[in-house]
């Protein structure tokens, strides 16, 4: 089918994470766009993420380094311990339960299988 129904999701500004596609909504850090280097290449980011549960383009996307200035962006993760859960596969959010990223989950299960080989061959 042809029809797409491609509308730019509302955007709505959170004290947690740095920024999540919910595929209705984005949610991104309130301090964000006070940093407009890191806040139109992350929005750019989220909004080139479907709905879709899981895609390869998508993954390569988040394993990839995008605009943003990733020195810049670990300041501003540093000062802000709330936005760590940003790093994390998967959290808890009152009223929402678990979220998880399966992306993230892709990307640490193959990180703990290369360092858990990495250790078995050094034993
Ligand atoms: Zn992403």
């Amino acid at each position: 089918m042809t029809f797409q129904k491609q509308e730019t999701p509302d955007i709505r500004f959170v004290d947690w994470g740095v920024a999540n596609n919910f595929g209705d909504y984005i949610e991104i850090h309130k301090d964000l766009p006070k940093y407009p280097e890191l806040y139109k290449p992350i929005l750019k980011h989220e909004l080139r993420h479907t709905k879709k549960l899981f895609t390869v383009e998508e993954l390569k996307m988040d394993v990839t380094p995008s605009g943003a200035k990733l020195w810049k962006l670990m300041g501003f993760c540093l000062i802000r311990p709330k936005t760590w859960i940003q790093f994390l596969p998967i959290y808890w959010q009152r009223g929402k339960g678990f979220i998880w990223d399966l992306n993230m989950i892709i990307v640490y299960t193959f990180a703990v299988l290369f360092l858990g080989g990495i250790f078995l061959w050094l034993l």
